[in-house]
């Protein structure tokens, strides 16, 4: 037998992180057993689907490493609506399902309660299709049914408390629920990878596997993804998108190897490990079923290990769509012809050390490309103090006065500037610092006035001075 697994998106909003995850599980899956990866957009749902969500679907798994071309697919659910219906009617002539034509306030002025499932009303009925009419499947009343999850074990439900469920609307059109199982036997599928928020649907749909006549896949329910509330990971209130994430400087290298930690970890007393380890050490029978917590912290430092392991002419590279801009990340605060690429190769190995995500990057190089620096007003008013104007002076006429223009020297040469006004090298910097990059914090200062030059040095100095009077 061949192993065969889909991921199967549907095409609803951004990439969220937990599908990236369950993609990568699916992916790794596959990839240990030989199979084959299905990738299937469940496109049913018109009023909710739209076209470029797809593609941010394919461009996201591209990104993670899930390239086009390397698997099966995409097959597109609504190009499956006639099997759907097949199996509808085929389920309704085989006895297995039937009309019903019951509203949910008829169900509850039967059963005087809330409502809390189907009560059987039309089993017998005998009702035949038309228009308004449901179509229900017809659980059985004994036995149970036993779900196999890799992680889960064993999970059973009682079948008498399965509800009759809706397989079909009152127009004709099939559910998710039924949609879904056709679409898995059709493809093949052997093993359905998926988050453990379809746990409920599994019994309903090994059901349906069976009264289709087909041997139901073995699944494995993969844990939910919770934030520090230990609340389920919402678009509403996280940040969820695989996309943001990746705009904002996270490198793909970094996010899978975290994603793959929610629920598992490799062997030995690590986190930060090369990814074929994971496609090695991975096994699904290892994850752990309770919520895992994404820790964005951990992963912002993940990231930051990712960065500095990079070589500097890699890490030149990762930071370019930050330094351009792209359809998807905004434009630097410079003109590209602003730009000026030697000046920051010269700064690049510095900012390596310091940044947590790429895009960090702008905020720490933009006043070597600007004109004038950006000046943060709260950072100005920190550094300057009654004194500065006369130290800023003072550092101009010694800077002036260097034989060479080197980070060591200028650092020697601010050190005594200090000195002389009873100022450690901290203390002194501040202001420089503030006139010539618009902050007090970033890069190391003498390297950044070194690659900044004498001349723009100078100037910054004598512009913070006017702006000073
Ligand atoms: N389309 C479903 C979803 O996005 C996936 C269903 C499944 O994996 O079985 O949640």
């Amino acid at each position: 037998m061949t192993v065969r697994v889909r991921f199967a998106p549907s095409p609803t909003g951004m990439f969220h992180v937990g599908g990236a995850r369950s993609a990568l599980q699916n992916w790794i899956y596959a990839k240990q057993q030989g199979g084959v990866f299905v990738l299937r957009i469940e496109d049913t749902d018109a009023a909710r689907n739209r076209p470029e969500w797809t593609e941010g679907i394919l461009s996201a798994l591209d990104w993670i490493g899930i390239a086009r071309g390397s698997y099966e697919g995409p097959y597109f659910q609504s190009s499956y609506a006639g099997e759907h219906r097949a199996a509808a009617q085929r389920l309704y002539e085989g006895g297995r399902a039937y009309y019903c034509d019951c509203t949910r306030e008829d169900v509850q002025a039967r059963t005087g309660s809330q409502y809390s499932g189907y009560d059987g009303y039309c089993r017998d009925r005998g009702l035949t299709p038309g228009e308004g009419r449901a179509l229900r499947f017809r659980t059985p009343d004994e036995g149970e049914t036993v779900v196999v999850d890799l992680i889960r074990g064993e999970p059973t439900f009682e079948n008498k408390l399965i509800e009759d469920f809706v397989i079909a609307r009152g127009n004709g059109s099939p559910v998710f629920l039924l949609a879904n199982v056709v679409d898995d036997m059709s493809m093949g599928i052997t093993h359905v990878i998926r988050a453990e928020e379809h746990l409920p649907n599994t019994p309903k749909q090994q059901l349906l596997w069976d009264a289709l006549g087909v041997k139901p896949p073995v699944w494995a329910h993969v844990p939910v993804v919770v934030n520090e509330k230990r609340q389920k990971l919402s678009k509403r209130r996280d940040k969820v998108a695989l996309e943001a994430y990746r705009d904002e400087g996270y490198l793909a290298d970094a996010m899978r190897n975290y994603l793959m930690l929610l629920g598992w970890a490799p062997s030995g007393d690590r986190e930060i490990v090369p990814w074929s380890v994971i496609e090695e050490e991975f096994r699904l029978e290892g994850v752990n079923p309770s919520p895992a917590f994404f820790d964005e912290k951990k992963l912002r430092a993940f990231n930051g290990e990712y960065i500095r392991a990079l070589s500097v002419e890699d890490f030149v590279a990762a930071c370019r769509p930050w330094l351009t801009g792209t359809d998807t990340i905004a434009p630097p605060p410079w003109q590209p012809a602003e730009f000026d690429a030697t000046v920051f190769a010269a700064v690049a190995p510095l900012a390596q050390t310091r940044i947590a995500v790429l895009s960090e990057i702008v905020p720490n190089v933009d006043f070597l490309f600007l004109a004038d620096p950006l000046i943060d007003e709260a950072a100005w008013a920190k550094a300057m103090k009654e004194g500065s104007a006369e130290l800023l002076d003072a550092a101009t006429a010694a800077f002036e006065a260097l034989p060479s223009w080197e980070a060591e020297p200028i650092k020697a040469a601010l050190e005594a500037v200090g000195a002389e006004r009873g100022l450690k090298l901290g203390k002194a910097q501040a202001p420089v610092r503030v006139a010539v990059t618009g902050r007090t914090v970033g890069l190391p200062l003498f390297e950044s006035l070194e690659v900044l030059g004498r001349e723009r040095t100078l100037a910054r100095l004598r512009a913070a001075r006017v702006r000073l009077v």
